[in-house]
């Protein structure tokens, strides 16, 4: 099966194990990727070297124009999305004018659709800048990635394009913690004749100690879906991801398991 790309900018609604009917936006470009990760299980496929750090991207026009007109189509449908959901070719809140287009469809969705969330789906990267935090604190489901308790996994799984700083990571979520969610995705396999694995119970307990430290409202805990760059990559069974959630709710932090 191979990685795919979104070739829209509005997707959907589809399925969604983690958020229901899900309308996709996709602040990225259309047919290819932009992302500050290279992560071995992204569905996308590998992010094609720093250039990826380059914009060319959907306009706030475009955007409100586009969500405005599928909205308005599914309106009063049995369609109607439960989220609205900040995803696509790679990391949404790169877009330079993610904070404007989040106000623009927080007004929209108030309009339209007060029913349903605004979900935003990100590895975290951009959360030194003021006006990304902002935006996330507004939304309903702010939602950034955790794979791991320690550089060493976080950069195997992840590979960052730029200098990551797992301490600093750590400083920005405590941040906004009251408005969190901790996604993270267990995994075990091989790259380049190295095994991961971050669902082994020393890398599971650095992955807790930080937990405790962040103080999330939740934790969302997930597996493989779909096809991976990484082909040596194993899904994790869905007990093992319980007995892992059942550990993070020990440490009085909510925790649900998307197997
Ligand atoms: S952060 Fe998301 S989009 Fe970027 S490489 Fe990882 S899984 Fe893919």
């Amino acid at each position: 099966m191979p990685v795919f790309l979104f070739d829209e900018l509005i997707i959907g609604p589809i399925h969604s194990r983690r958020l229901g009917k899900s309308l996709g936006v996709n602040l990225l470009p259309t047919h290819s990727k932009q992302c500050s990760f290279n992560c071995i299980y992204c569905e996308c496929g590998w992010t094609k070297g720093r250039n990826a750090l380059k914009m060319d991207l959907p306009t706030r026009d475009e955007v409100n124009v586009a969500l405005e007109k599928r909205l308005n189509e599914l309106v009063g449908t049995d369609a109607e999305p439960d989220s609205i959901t900040f995803a696509g070719n790679g990391e949404p809140t790169m877009h330079p004018q993610f904070a404007v287009i989040i106000d623009d469809v927080i007004a929209m969705r108030n309009n339209l659709i007060p029913t349903a969330k605004i979900s935003v789906l990100s590895n975290g990267s951009m959360l030194h800048k003021h006006q990304v935090i902002d935006a996330l604190m507004l939304i309903d489901n702010n939602i950034q990635k955790l794979d791991g308790g320690n550089e060493a996994i976080i950069k195997a799984i992840n590979m960052p394009l730029k200098a990551f700083k797992l301490n600093e990571y750590v400083e920005q979520l405590k941040r906004i913690h009251k408005n969190l969610i901790i996604q993270t995705l267990f995994l075990r396999g091989r790259l380049n004749e190295k095994n991961i694995d971050n669902s082994i119970s020393t890398e599971v307990n650095d992955w807790f100690d930080l937990l405790r430290k962040i103080q999330p409202k939740a934790v969302m805990i997930y597996s493989l879906d779909r096809a991976t760059p990484a082909h040596e990559l194993e899904k994790i069974s869905e007990d093992e991801l319980i007995l892992i959630a059942q550990k993070v709710k020990e440490i009085g932090i909510e925790a649900n398991v998307f197997g």
